[in-house]
């Protein structure tokens, strides 16, 4: 196993006390402090959190419905806006957010404080599984303790600072990752699930959406993606994947719609050079479908962000 993800394998506990020393050095009771490592990890987790304005999880049951695209977008188009912004890839078997934002092959360095510092790529902040593999092609092959250290670690090692959105990229399912990421992150401020139009990925959208409301999380909506062709070469409009099952779905579930983002060739190439669409063709119109859902994200969150600032009289950061 590489250096790299030595730093990621449970770390060892000498009788209770915790080997989390940089959490320690960091912790304003470390003389009195009795917690045990799981209590530390979950403090630091806390402690990451509670500088981020706004979580918001990616979702879909089912892979290749376009999560990590629309993460990205959606990050780009925020960081457009003027927020600070970063990306966490939770998706451990399949990390591809640095390829997306053309920063494969790079490293993370541990901060003197002893955290990990993330990848700024577009003026984001990334963390993945991705950057911790020496090799691309070497899969990953864990049981769910590792998993569990390595969600910690992506959540309360890595120095987010602070943050208007973090948007996190989950896995496809409804299993170990998904409900461990929710589980350390407390307070969800929201999730947008993914789905594309035909009727196999949509009974799966509908699972999410069952899950999000067994797992208390308030849903944003549903994006359809991949929604009809406009076809380069023959300028027909082509339904690859049928039209409109996303927002039906959301209708029948009693979930918000937050739109429908074409299927575009464009997307895939600019996904496979690291250029993230929303950015470099920011005016055409499948950009415009990537700043609407962040426009609707954003106004979701400001709704939200207005009734806890009443509740806890705390001042909001920015915008
Ligand atoms: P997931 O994270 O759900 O597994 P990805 O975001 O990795 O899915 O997308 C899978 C593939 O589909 C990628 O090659 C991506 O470029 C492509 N893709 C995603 N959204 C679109 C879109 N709207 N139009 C065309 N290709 C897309």
């Amino acid at each position: 196993m590489s250096t790299e993800l030595k730093m990621f394998q449970p770390s060892t506990t000498q009788g209770d006390a915790c080997t989390y020393m940089w959490a320690c050095a960091i912790c304003e009771e470390n003389e009195t402090c009795q917690k045990d490592k799981e209590g530390h990890s979950r403090w630091l987790v806390a402690k990451r959190m509670e500088r981020i304005d706004y979580k918001i999880l990616v979702m879909s049951n089912k892979g290749g419905v376009g999560k990590s695209t629309v993460s990205t977008n959606l990050a780009v188009s925020l960081a457009l806006k003027g927020y600070e912004v970063g990306i966490c890839d939770m998706d451990i078997h399949g990390p591809n957010i640095p390829k997306m934002v053309g920063a494969e092959g790079q490293r993370l360095k541990i901060s003197t404080g002893g955290g990990i510092i993330p990848h700024q790529a577009y003026n984001m902040k990334i963390a993945s599984m991705s950057f911790l593999l020496q090799n691309s092609d070497d899969p990953i092959i864990w049981r769910d303790a590792y998993k569990f250290e390595f969600i910690n670690q992506l959540l309360g090692g890595v120095e987010w600072q602070d943050l208007n959105f973090l948007i996190v990229d989950l896995p496809p399912g409804t299993g170990n990752e998904s409900v461990t990421t929710i589980d350390l992150i407390g307070e969800v401020t929201g999730c947008v699930i993914i789905s594309t139009p035909q009727e196999v990925a949509l009974l799966d959208a509908r699972k999410s959406v069952t899950f999000a409301r067994d797992s208390e999380l308030p849903i944003i909506g549903i994006v359809e993606n991949m929604s009809g062709l406009d076809c380069p070469h023959c300028h027909q409009h082509i339904e690859v994947f049928r039209l409109g099952g996303g927002e039906a779905s959301a209708h029948d579930m009693g979930v918000p719609f937050l739109g429908r983002i074409p299927l575009d060739p464009e997307v895939v190439r600019q996904s496979d050079y690291g250029e993230p669409y929303a950015l470099f063709h920011s005016d055409l119109p499948t950009a415009d479908a990537y700043h609407d859902i962040a426009n609707k994200v954003d106004d979701f969150c400001k709704k939200k962000g207005s009734l806890v600032q009443i509740a806890t009289k705390s001042p909001f950061k920015k915008k």
